[in-house]
């Protein structure tokens, strides 16, 4: 999708800090982090919301939650805690539609969010 920023981003047409890739994934940092570490999984094929995976996308979200894990642990807050996010949609603040899981550490996070 050559109107989309992520799909920019997976093609190097944008610049990112990336911290992790392989065939089906690209993590980068936040360009507004919303806490020490704020990191962003993304999957290379354009999906635009949650709303739009099928089941032969399960592989492939749990490789994206098994990564944020694993990106977590390598920046030391496996043990503290780390919140994880999928914003779908308007009410919850979707900006960017090409899904994206945020992960966030290295501060106290509330709940409810707001
Ligand atoms: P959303 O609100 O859609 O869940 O999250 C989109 C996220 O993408 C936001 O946290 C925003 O800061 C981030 N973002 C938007 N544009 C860029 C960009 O060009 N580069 C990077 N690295 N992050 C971006
Ligand atoms: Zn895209």
């Amino acid at each position: 999708m050559a109107d989309c920023l992520f799909c920019r981003i997976v093609a190097g047409d944008i610049p990112a800090t990336r911290v992790y890739e392989d065939d089906h994934l690209v993590a980068f940092k936040d360009i507004n982090p919303q806490a020490p570490m704020h990191v962003l999984i993304i999957p290379r094929r354009h999906v635009a919301t949650l709303n739009e995976l099928a089941s032969g996308d399960d592989a492939l979200v749990g490789e994206m939650v098994r990564r944020a894990a694993a990106i977590a642990a390598e920046n030391g807050y496996a043990q503290r805690g780390y919140r994880t996010v999928f914003n779908c949609n308007a009410d919850a603040g979707q900006t960017v539609f090409h899904i994206h899981l945020h992960v966030l550490g290295g501060r106290l996070f509330t709940w409810p969010p707001g």
